[in-house]
């Protein structure tokens, strides 16, 4: 088996916190190879492969769900931490759990639940994931939820308050998160059509990019060229953090993991690149984001989750009972947000369309 040193900023296994109920070392997994395999085993990890990253179904087959974005980062984040000589399993345990708490439908879906609990707390997506890993989740006979290790705990409030700085494996993830979706999201829009290639290489982000892949070969169709400059996006925007973190951490010297909580973010790109991804995102927001059949599709998903919303506020009892200890100790409105957070794009659909007066529901027996 391959091995790769770690270096001295990285953390190590055996200084983690542990968990909030102790549990004896595994004989042959890491405490966050067992944090990894307790995410994908759980439900709500599942779900993600029918939840909307940007794009649904009547936009095609093309597009990213939530569950493959979320395997682009695991894929770019491990490639970061291994070069910078990180904690590896750390990361991919992190990356996994990055989008677990996102409800149907996207950040239309959340911006949705969100105002519905205005008085009640808000609904916010990283928040959900510490609910979902923390108490949400029945799947051990010890514990509520995952009892996952506290680093990963810790690197998933960061995300929801950005109070202090992470380690620098969670800087790793987040870092990957962005350059996963700055490409991505470009790449789904060209193949729906949302977007010509001709609009994105006029982006500073592109322009590089482009003319390596001119340079590389003289003409290519408009698709190819297209999947050329996405590959070489990627690239680009890894190799920049790197050089950029790397230098970084050369200056600073640091002598182990604890040293970097002290210090400002580390692993983030060059100045030149970060204008140029917050042009891009600018771009992406508008172009994108905000075009006529993303935001009519927008429109509908909202109005699926309020009619969700208003029948089960009403109709608590129609509740499957594994939201009844939300129910008991929070109120309705939380354990209707918790249900439909839950729900898929497809089964909150279906639901928001079936007859008000039926009592069932499409996840009461899923588990
Ligand atoms: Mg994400």
């Amino acid at each position: 088996m391959e091995r790769f040193p770690l270096a001295d900023f990285a953390f190590r296994d055996e200084d983690t916190a542990g968990r909030r109920y102790p549990e004896t070392a595994h004989p042959y997994r890491g405490p966050f190879q067992r944090d990894r395999d307790r995410i994908i085993h759980c439900a709500a990890f599942r779900r993600l492969s029918e939840k909307m990253q940007v794009f649904t179904a009547e936009f095609g087959n093309y597009h990213r769900t939530r569950l493959t974005h979320t395997m682009e980062v695991v894929g770019v984040a491990r490639t970061l931490g291994r070069a910078l000589g990180l904690n590896e399993d750390l990361i991919e345990a992190a990356a996994l759990l990055h989008d677990i708490g996102h409800p149907p439908f996207g950040h239309s879906g959340e911006a949705v639940l969100d105002s519905l609990l205005k008085n009640d707390g808000g609904f916010d997506h990283n928040a959900q994931a510490l609910r979902i890993v923390e108490k949400l989740e029945r799947r051990y006979i010890d514990f509520p939820g995952l009892n996952l290790s506290r680093e990963l705990l810790d690197g998933q409030t960061f995300k929801t308050h950005k109070n202090r700085t992470p380690l620098l494996e969670i800087q790793v993830v987040d870092m990957a998160d962005s350059i996963a979706y700055d490409t991505h999201d470009v790449d789904d829009a060209l193949e729906i059509g949302l977007l010509k290639t001709a609009q994105m290489v006029e982006t500073p982000l592109w322009k590089n990019a482009a003319r390596n892949v001119r340079r590389r070969w003289s003409s290519l169709d408009e698709d190819d060229f297209h999947r050329a400059v996405v590959h070489d996006l990627i690239d680009i925007q890894i190799s920049d953090v790197l050089q950029a973190t790397q230098s970084r951490l050369r200056a600073l010297n640091l002598k182990n993991a604890a040293e970097a909580l002290e210090t400002e973010i580390l692993v983030a790109p060059s100045q030149e690149i970060s204008e140029q991804k917050s042009d891009a995102e600018k771009f992406l927001l508008e172009k994108v984001y905000r075009h006529p059949k993303v935001m009519s599709l927008r429109g509908r998903t909202a109005e699926w989750v309020e009619t969700l919303f208003d029948r089960f506020v009403l109709q608590p009892e129609k509740l499957p009972k594994r939201y009844d200890t939300v129910l008991k100790q929070e109120g309705v409105r939380r354990a209707v947000a918790d249900y439909l957070a839950d729900m898929t794009d497809r089964s909150a659909r279906m639901e928001s369309l079936r007859n008000k007066k039926s009592p069932r529901s499409p996840l009461e027996n899923v588990e």
